[in-house]
């Protein structure tokens, strides 16, 4: 059969991606053949297009989507056609209308958490869950910072730190970020397009500096994370918003107070199928009993991702958005 969707033929810009028929052959063994409803659009997406993270040529991209199974290939028994399921996984391939994935990278929805909640919370939330749950377990008390706390990760764990009884820090490049990210539990926000946010955090922490800080941003706020950190702290470096870390001294890890460094990813953290599942479901249970809320705040047609992507790029984006087939 033919299904449509977005291709890549060489890293580059947004308008590298071009919206494609493409042949899409019938579910192999282990495999489902799934109609997307949504596709979440996600940060790995641009580093996939640029070729920070090389993906084979040609390439349809993205790596979360829901939707509904329409039919199973052979020795798949968990899942039948008409089933509602969700995931945030390789292989690429989400910015499609139809497509094939491993059925064991797939987990069903419960029927309070609607396909497009799914598609913008999976790869987000489930990244949340691993970052306050299992690299560093937030504890009541706890003061943390997380930057671009106005951005679809950084909204959900100033939500799901508060839930878990941490004060929260958030970093975010404008007054109106600020004003989202307060209304979702983040108790200091700092422009540290404008602030000194060493400075602030010090201030805020009367000078004891914070447990963990997570930071997705990367190259332009890194070095200063460390500084934010008290002794034996615990530096979660989990993206690169703003371009890649340099390479840096491990002697300053040392020299700033026996630090911790971590550089943690999704696709570790979930790659055994009963990690997957009890991230999804803690996330399920979250935003189910509304203690975390998913906000979409952008929506586009999947068509249209090259937009999407120079949104996001442009920090024009807050909360989660979609890509809609
Ligand atoms: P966001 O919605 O957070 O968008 C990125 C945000 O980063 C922007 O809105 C902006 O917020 C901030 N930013 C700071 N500097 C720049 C810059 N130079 N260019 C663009 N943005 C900048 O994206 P996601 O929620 O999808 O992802 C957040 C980060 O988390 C990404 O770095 C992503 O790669 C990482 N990630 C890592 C995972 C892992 O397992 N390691 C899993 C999921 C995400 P502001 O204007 O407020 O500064």
């Amino acid at each position: 059969m033919k299904t449509n969707a977005i291709r890549i033929h060489q890293p580059g810009g947004p308008e590298v991606m071009v919206w494609e028929e493409v042949d899409l052959a019938a579910p192999g063994a282990g495999q489902v053949l799934l109609r997307h409803t949504a596709v979440g659009l996600n940060y790995i997406d641009v580093y996939h297009r640029t070729g920070l993270y090389p993906a084979p040529l040609p390439f349809t991209p993205g790596l979360e989507g829901a939707g509904i199974v329409e039919a199973v290939g052979d020795g798949v028994t968990e899942l039948k056609a008409g089933d509602r399921v969700a995931y945030a996984n390789p292989p690429l391939g989400a910015y499609s209308v139809s497509r094939l994935m491993p059925a064991d990278r797939l987990v069903k929805l419960p029927d309070h958490i609607h396909d497009r909640t799914a598609a913008a919370m999976m790869l987000q939330g489930m990244t949340a869950q691993y970052l306050l749950r299992r690299t560093y377990r937030v504890q009541p008390g706890d003061t943390i910072l997380i930057h671009a706390a106005a951005g679809g990760v950084g909204l959900l764990v100033c939500q799901w730190a508060k839930h878990l009884g941490a004060t929260v820090i958030g970093t975010v490049g404008s007054e109106e970020k600020a004003a989202l990210a307060k209304a979702h539990g983040c108790d200091h926000t700092i422009l540290y397009k404008s602030e000194d946010f060493v400075a602030r955090v010090k201030e805020i922490t009367k000078g004891e500096g914070v447990p963990v800080v997570y930071d997705s941003v990367g190259k332009d706020t890194f070095l200063n994370s460390l500084d934010c950190l008290r002794p034996l702290g615990m530096m979660v470096l989990f993206g690169q918003s703003s371009g890649k870390v340099e390479p840096f001294d491990t002697g300053l890890l040392g020299a700033k107070g026996s630090l911790f460094l971590t550089r943690p990813s999704l696709m570790a953290y979930t790659a055994k199928r009963s990690d997957m599942v009890a991230s999804a479901s803690e996330l399920f249970e979250v935003v189910g009993k509304g203690v975390v809320k998913v906000e979409i705040n952008q929506t586009y047609s999947l068509k249209d991702a090259a937009q999407a992507h120079r949104d996001l790029e442009a920090r024009k984006t807050t909360g989660s958005t979609l890509l809609l087939p």
